[in-house]
Formats: structure tokens, sequence, C-alpha cells
């Protein structure tokens, strides 16, 4: 890296000790910035970069409730306004035990570039907690999601910051957090918080979009050499919302998913998987990988040991969480042929093998480019909410699919201009990047 980025950047790792996953974050998108300060030396003079690694506001607060046996419970919650320089504050909710402060600057700080490349007026934020939403009933949910709210409701507003579902938050969870939103200020804001259910202001298509838009973007870079879905052998990690709705689209376009996992283990099905039975144990029943083992006869647990990325594909998709894909795993998918890896999840590929596969010449998607489909796609449920309005299926995803097909060409164009054709990761990182400077540049010292 460039000795005054580095210089920049260790600033950063000194003024947020101990949040690794901030820093990797941080470190990945520096590391493309070096052609831009060299256009641009009033960034460095402006001190654009020491301004942009600092989150507008970090709101942490305690969350007390009370278990089905009466217990008193507290956990922490945090929401981190990162950016707001091109639209009101968004990103979404993890409930996830691993949650703390560094995860959620990481997460808001991707968020920041990833809302630029989509082109829509978003600011970039994140939140959550360390509550484990697994093995707790729907009313011990209820009661956390509503006293989350008590405290979290007063920093929102469509034009502030608006919120959406994450790892752990789903439809249910974002219910009742609007619920308690609802009847605390006596307001129907339907902008304020999105993931919401179709009844209620959601839109159509949102559930869907983040795995969807990841294989919009995978196919336009499959494009890129001539080629598409049709035919191609793919995995997906996780089996979440992302994961099965990247699974879904894939087949659509003709491909054929022969693996997925969860934080219990990996399924290999060459069969290609059954996605009403995955939906049913996943979205219904809230069970475990095993589950559709025992009910698919052509699947098979993975070996104990090994993992998913062991399997041939020409497609991998990572779409569980950070850090997931390591060099060695990376080393695997480069010696059996992989032709594309796009990120589903955000930051599921570690610094080391992401290297390893630009090295290699496979074509690389960063998550801040491949999952905005989520993103673009709560913006539009904003827009919804916004005109009172609500759009069809057909005419929503074609919305999305436009807005994915715009921001490869976006990264496309931007790598080549600077001289790194097929280059994703610097193509994202400067393309989302650049915007946002030139909206801070243009309000002065705020
Ligand atoms: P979900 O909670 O719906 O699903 C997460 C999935 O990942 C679960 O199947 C979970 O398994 C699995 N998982 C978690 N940790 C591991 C692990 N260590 N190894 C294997 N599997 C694991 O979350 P989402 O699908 O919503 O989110 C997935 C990723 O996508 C996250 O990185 C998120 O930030 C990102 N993302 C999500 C968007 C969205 O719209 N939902 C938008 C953009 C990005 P288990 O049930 O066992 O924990």
């Amino acid at each position: 890296m460039d000795p005054k980025l580095e210089a920049v950047f260790q600033s950063v790792v000194a003024r947020n000790p101990g949040e690794a996953e901030f820093h990797q974050a941080v470190r990945e998108v520096f590391e493309s910035l070096e052609p831009v300060i060299q256009r641009h030396p009033e960034y460095l003079e402006s001190k654009m970069l020491e301004r942009i690694c600092e989150p507008e506001r970090q709101i942490i607060f305690r969350v007390p409730w009370q278990d089905d046996r009466g217990d008193v419970q507290v956990n922490r919650g945090f929401r981190v306004e990162f950016n707001s320089a091109l639209g009101p504050y968004k990103g979404g909710l993890r409930f996830h035990p691993s949650v703390y402060l560094g995860v959620i600057k990481f997460l808001g700080f991707e968020q920041i570039f990833k809302n630029s490349l989509t082109g829509l007026p978003i600011g970039g934020g994140k939140g959550g907690s360390d509550f484990d939403p697994r093995g707790k009933s729907e009313s011990e949910v209820m009661r956390f999601c509503q006293s989350f709210m008590t405290e979290l409701y007063r920093h929102l507003g469509e034009y502030t910051d608006v919120p959406a579902g994450d790892i752990g938050v789903g439809g249910r969870e974002i219910g009742f957090m609007f619920g308690q939103y609802k009847r605390i200020t006596n307001r129907y804001e339907s902008g304020v918080l999105t993931g919401k259910g179709i009844a209620w202001g959601g839109s159509l298509v949102r559930t869907e979009a983040t795995g969807y838009g990841t294989v919009v973007f995978a196919n336009e870079m499959l494009k890129t050499r001539g080629e598409t879905f049709d035919g191609k052998r793919v995995v997906v990690s996780g089996s979440g919302n992302v994961a099965i709705y990247a699974a879904e689209k894939v087949a659509q376009l003709g491909g054929t998913v022969v693996g997925f996992s969860d934080s219990g283990g990996f399924v290999v099905d060459e069969k290609g998987i059954n996605l009403d039975l995955l939906k049913q144990i996943k979205e219904v029943e809230r069970g475990r990988v095993s589950d559709y083992v025992e009910r698919r006869p052509s699947a098979k647990l993975g070996n104990s040991g090994g993992s998913i990325w062991d399997v041939p594909v020409d497609v991998a998709l990572p779409c569980a969480t950070q850090n997931e894909l390591n060099l060695g795993n990376a080393q695997t998918l480069i010696k059996n042929g992989v032709q594309v890896v796009a990120e589903g999840a955000n930051m599921p590929t570690t610094p080391d093998a992401i290297h390893a596969l630009r090295d290699a010449k496979v074509l690389f998607a960063p998550g801040k480019a491949a999952n905005a489909g989520g993103v673009a796609t709560s913006a539009l449920e904003m827009q919804q909410n916004a005109s009172r309005d609500s759009w069809d299926f057909e005419y929503t995803e074609e919305r999305l699919t436009a807005i994915m097909e715009n921001i490869h060409e976006v990264c496309y164009e931007t790598a080549e201009s600077y001289d790194a054709p097929g280059d994703y990761v610097v193509g994202a990182n400067i393309a989302g990047f650049e915007k946002v400077a030139k909206a801070m540049q243009a309000f002065g010292l705020v």
C-alpha cells in the first residue's frame, strides 16, 4: 500500500483498537485507492480518508428484557450512523452473539460504498445486538425486539436513518420492531424500516433481492467471458435468506446448485438441491441442514473436517458470513477449476484468499458490489412508501436487474479506466468511494 495511505490506515487502527473486522474492511478499500489519491491529492489534504473512516455517530445502548422463565436478560444494542453524504443512513440490523462494535463498524463501512454503487440516494449505517435468536421462543424474540426499538426509535426517521434486516433479523423481527415504533410514535411511518411484510408497506422482491442480485451480477461477469449460468455447477454457502434466493435464481438461469451449508455442516446434493424442501426446513421449520439430508435420498452430509469449498464447481457463491472462505479453500476452488466467485455475504472471503483468486484470474466480485441488490430493493421499498404505492413483482424485479447490471457496468468500466481490467475489487472500491468523496467535498467541513 502507498506509504501515505498506510500511515492513515495505521492511525485508523490506533484509534479503533481491537476491531479486527473493521480494520480488515478499511484496509481492503485503501488497497484500491492509491491511483485515486494520485489523481486527487486534495483528498489527502482535506483528510478525506480519516473523515470517511470516522462514523458520524455511534449509538450503544442497553437492551433489558425478560425471558420465558421470568429471568432478566441484558443485551447490548448498536447503531453506527456512518455516513450520510448521499442520503439517510441505510443498512441492516444483525442479531448474533458474535456482534460487537467492530463487526457493526465493518458492516457500516462497507455499506457506505455499497449504497453509493446502487446509484440510489442512501447513506451508510448498520446496527444490531449480541442477542442470539436461536433457541428463543417467539414471545422472547418479541420482547427483545420491543425493548431494542424502545431505545432505537428516537434515532430513526424516513429522512434520518432507515434500518433493515441482516443475519438473525428477518420479516418476523422487522414486524415486532415496526409495531413497537408505531406504538411509541403514534405515526404510521412505513419508510422508517425496510424488509416489511407485503400487507404493511413491504416491497415484493425484497426477500429475494440479495440472492437474486448476486446471481444477476455473477451472470454479467460470466458474460464478459462469453458464458452464462446455463449448465454451470454451483455451490452456495449458508442456507439463510441470501443463500436460498441465490440458489433459486441460479436454477432459473439454468445452473445446478449442488451444495449448501449452515453453521452445523454442509450438504452435497448432486441432483441439484430441492428448493421447496430447503425453504420448508429453513423458512418454516427453522431446522438444520441435517434435516434436509434425512428427507432427500440424493443428498449427503459433507465430511466433518471438509468444507463446502471442496466440491468441484464452476461458480462459488459465499452467502453465509464473514471470513468463511480462506486461502486453503480458495486454492482448492482454483485447483478444481472455479471460474467465478461472487460474494453474497459481507466480506466472506479472507484477504489472502482474494489475492489468490485474483492472481489465478478467477473472476471475483466483492460483496459491496455483488450483494447490493438487497439494499437497492430496500431503497425501492422506500420509494413505494414515499409515493404510497406498491409495484408488482415483475416491475420490481426489472428494476433490481437493471440496477445490478448497472453496478456491474460501473465496476467494470471503472476498473478499465484505472488500468485494472476485470478487477472488480478495484472497480467497486473506487467507484463507490469517488461518489461519496465528491459529495463530502461539496458539503465543506461538516
Ligand atoms: P441469515 O441469518 O438468513 O442466514 C445466514 C446463514 O449463514 C445461515 O444459514 C447460517 O447458519 C449460516 N452461517 C452463519 N455462520 C456460518 C458459518 N460460520 N458457517 C456456515 N454457515 C454459517 O442471514 P442472511 O442470509 O440475511 O445474511 C447472510 C450474509 O449476507 C451476511 O453476511 C449478511 O450481512 C449478508 N447480506 C444480507 C443481506 C440481506 O438482504 N439479507 C443484504 C446484503 C448482505 P445457522 O442457521 O446455522 O447460523
